[in-house]
């Protein structure tokens, strides 16, 4: 027999199919579906790489469609695809009149679905994801892994961004090393997921205060990870996506290439920007980026970050040393 977790495997292979066949085989597919995905400028060979589906409005489509298999209720539910409310007739489908995209465990198998609205209707949360379930573990996954480990290990190098939609709109531009978080925060296990493949990372946030506010914390959970990282902001409200979207496909390759800085210069351009001149900030900005130096992991490489901080603040060495060492001990 069966187990539960082949089983989800095999419904989730089969949703994966149902939705791209009603992305690019059904009207409503194709009127709403597909002519949003044009919108936002993605080719056919890129929603097909990604194997990017439409869920209807209809809300039994699928699950009707998987009850027709003889797949029960029971499992339905377990794979968070159906809800089946108390007392209603039917199983509901949790994905309904949304964009989705599938996301690949690292050999390739559909463990879930990120879904997305199709207006920016603020009523509704702009993306709905599967939920927890047997097989699938949000803090385990990284969205397009499985399209990119060859790429980030050719390059070692991986990008790490925010959203879907930068992931795919990189790839559509010819880079292909580039994998996302989706909305969590970023995970020790995503972070070794990684580390598989290598220890160069470029994190490529949102240029907003969330983007910001994530880049720091991801920061120093990368370092503590052994990663060296490199760290780019776009400009203000932009993301990957749209600055792929709007520069030509080698201006984007060079600016990820010669805008990255290491995370000494990126946090002391975001605290000190408008600060240089009050003692009071600058001597918290020192502090903040000490506290980083603290998650480095190897000596060696702790020393050398230590005496860029000392050049860049015109610090003494000692002086940072001793703060370094007050740090480590507040850590343990
Ligand atoms: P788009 O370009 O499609 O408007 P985005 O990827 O730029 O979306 P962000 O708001 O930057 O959207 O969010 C980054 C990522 O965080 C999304 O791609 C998605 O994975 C996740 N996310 C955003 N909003 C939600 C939400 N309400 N619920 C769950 N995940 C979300
Ligand atoms: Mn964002
Ligand atoms: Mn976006
Ligand atoms: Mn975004």
């Amino acid at each position: 027999a069966q187990t539960d977790k082949e089983l989800l495997y095999k419904i989730h292979e089969i949703a994966n199919d149902f939705y791209q066949n009603q992305l690019f085989k059904t009207e409503e597919g194709k009127s709403i579906g597909l002519s949003y995905f044009k919108e936002r400028e993605l080719r056919n060979d890129t929603i097909e790489k990604f194997q990017l589906g439409y869920s209807p409005e209809n809300k039994h489509a699928f699950t009707d469609f998987a009850i027709d298999k003889a797949y029960k209720k029971e499992i339905l539910e377990k794979s968070g695809l159906s809800i089946f409310p108390e007392n209603a007739p039917k199983g509901i489908d949790r994905f309904r009149g949304r964009v989705l995209f599938p996301i690949h465990s690292f050999s390739g198998r559909v463990l879930g679905f990120g879904g997305r609205i199709l207006n920016n209707n603020l009523k509704t949360a702009k993306y709905l994801n599967s939920p927890e379930t047997d097989i699938y573990h949000k803090s385990d996954v990284l969205y397009g892994l499985n399209q990119s480990k060859q790429a980030i290990s050719k390059y070692n190098l991986c990008l790490l961004v925010e959203g879907y939609m930068d992931v795919v709109s990189l790839h559509q531009n010819g880079i292909e090393n580039v994998v996302a978080s989706s909305g969590t925060a970023l995970s020790i296990n995503q972070i070794k997921l990684i580390k598989r493949l290598t220890e160069n990372v470029t994190i490529l946030f949102d240029g907003d205060a969330a983007g910001i506010k994530a880049s720091f914390r991801s920061i120093d959970l990368l370092l503590s990870q052994g990663m060296n990282i490199r760290v780019l902001l776009f400009p203000d409200g932009e993301d990957p996506d749209s600055f792929a979207r709007k520069n030509p496909q080698d201006f984007v390759r060079n600016f990820i290439e010669k805008e990255a800085k290491d995370f000494i210069d990126f946090k002391a351009e975001v605290l000190l920007k408008e600060a240089i001149a009050d003692p009071v900030k600058k001597a918290e900005a020192i502090r903040d980026i000490v506290k980083s130096v603290a998650f480095v992991q190897n000596a060696l490489k702790q020393e050398v970050y230590l005496k860029e901080v000392a050049k860049k603040f015109e610090i003494s060495e000692q002086t940072l040393f001793n703060e370094l060492g007050i740090q480590k001990q507040i850590k343990q």
